[in-house]
């Protein structure tokens, strides 16, 4: 059983995850299996499940199993798949529903990816471009775990000693330039 924190998940939550998955299925039920995306794939050597192996399991609606993988976690979004499945599929569109999936249902496993891409999104929300300072202050913000910046101590010095990395105050409160925006795709995916 994956864990979750469902006592804290409205009807809604629930709801658009259970649509999601489901329109994931039909989306995905004209794979045939050939495995170009996963030959096409740069990052499935370190995928536990092919991309091929995990279209399988969504067509079979198997969740428990696609929620043990990490699979979807470590898509780059690089769109080789999409360009290259002989039968047009949006793979890499379904990789973004499976993450989206795991965060409206809470699955502890992947609390850290799933912080760490809130947080990237929530500076691109504020300036409409990413601020590295800001980004790994609100990732480890949002970890509490004080020891976790310690282990980026000397790759952000390295980095700032290049100029790679500015060190700007940041901003966690008022309005994000892109907050409208943000909010209206979240109302337009959370529609019925
Ligand atoms: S390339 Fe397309 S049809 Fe082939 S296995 Fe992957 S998703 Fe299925
Ligand atoms: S979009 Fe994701 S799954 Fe597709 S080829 Fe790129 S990394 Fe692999």
């Amino acid at each position: 059983m994956t864990s979750r924190k469902s006592e804290t998940r409205s009807a809604g939550e629930e709801d658009f995850s259970s649509r999601l998955m489901e329109e994931l299925r039909e989306k995905l039920l004209a794979c045939m299996q050939c495995g170009t995306c996963t030959g096409s794939c740069g990052s499935s050597f370190a995928m536990d499940l092919t991309p091929r192996q995990l279209w399988r399991l969504v067509q079979l609606g198997e969740k428990r199993e696609i929620f043990k993988s990490r699979t979807f976690y470590l898509c780059s979004a690089c769109y080789f798949c999409t360009l290259r499945c002989p039968r047009g599929l949006p793979l890499t569109e379904a990789m973004s529903a499976l993450k989206r999936i795991a965060a409206a249902e809470g699955i502890k496993r992947y609390k850290q990816s799933a912080n760490f891409y809130k947080a990237f999104m929530d500076t691109v929300r504020r300036y409409g471009r990413l601020r590295e300072m800001e980004f790994m202050n609100r990732y480890f913000f949002s970890m509490k775990n004080p020891v976790l910046p310690m282990g980026y101590a000397s790759l952000g010095l390295k980095l700032m000693k290049k100029g790679k990395v500015s060190p700007e105050i940041p901003k966690f409160l008022g309005e994000g330039r892109f907050d409208k925006l943000f909010r209206k795709v979240d109302e337009l995916e959370k529609r019925p």
